[in-house]
């Protein structure tokens, strides 16, 4: 499959890894939004928030458990944002489900 992640998940294409296990993998997002900014996702090809079942969606509770173990870890205590983009127009450009998780300043109000 012609995926920008799972190509990264298999170590195809390099990143800066935050996280790994059998589920998840985690990294620092090549042109960060923020002073810590990271993406997380399902090492299974899911493509986007649309696509969540009740056969898939356990990974996605996984991935929650894994955002707040890891802001923590890195300096996130006061808060972080977390942003799924899905679809045209929710402005997504890779179609492998991923998480945003933006942090390390106090972040705009403005959601859109
Ligand atoms: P989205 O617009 O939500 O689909 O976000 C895709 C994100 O992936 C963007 O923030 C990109 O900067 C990021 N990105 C694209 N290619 C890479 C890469 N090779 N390594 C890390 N992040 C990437
Ligand atoms: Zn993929």
């Amino acid at each position: 499959m012609d995926c920008l992640f799972c190509k990264i998940v298999a170590g195809e294409i390099p990143s800066k890894k935050v996280y790994e296990d059998d589920w998840v993998y985690a990294f620092y997002d090549i042109n960060p939004q923020a002073p810590v900014h990271f993406l997380i996702i399902p090492k299974a090809h899911i493509e986007s928030a649309a696509e969540i079942t009740a056969e898939n969606s356990a990974v996605v509770a996984y991935i929650f458990e894994v955002i707040a173990k890891l802001a923590a870890e890195l300096g996130l205590g006061d808060g972080f944002r977390v942003i799924t983009n899905c679809g045209e127009d929710g402005a997504q450009t890779v179609k492998h489900l991923h998480f945003h998780v933006l942090g390390g300043k106090k972040l705009s109000e403005k959601m859109a």
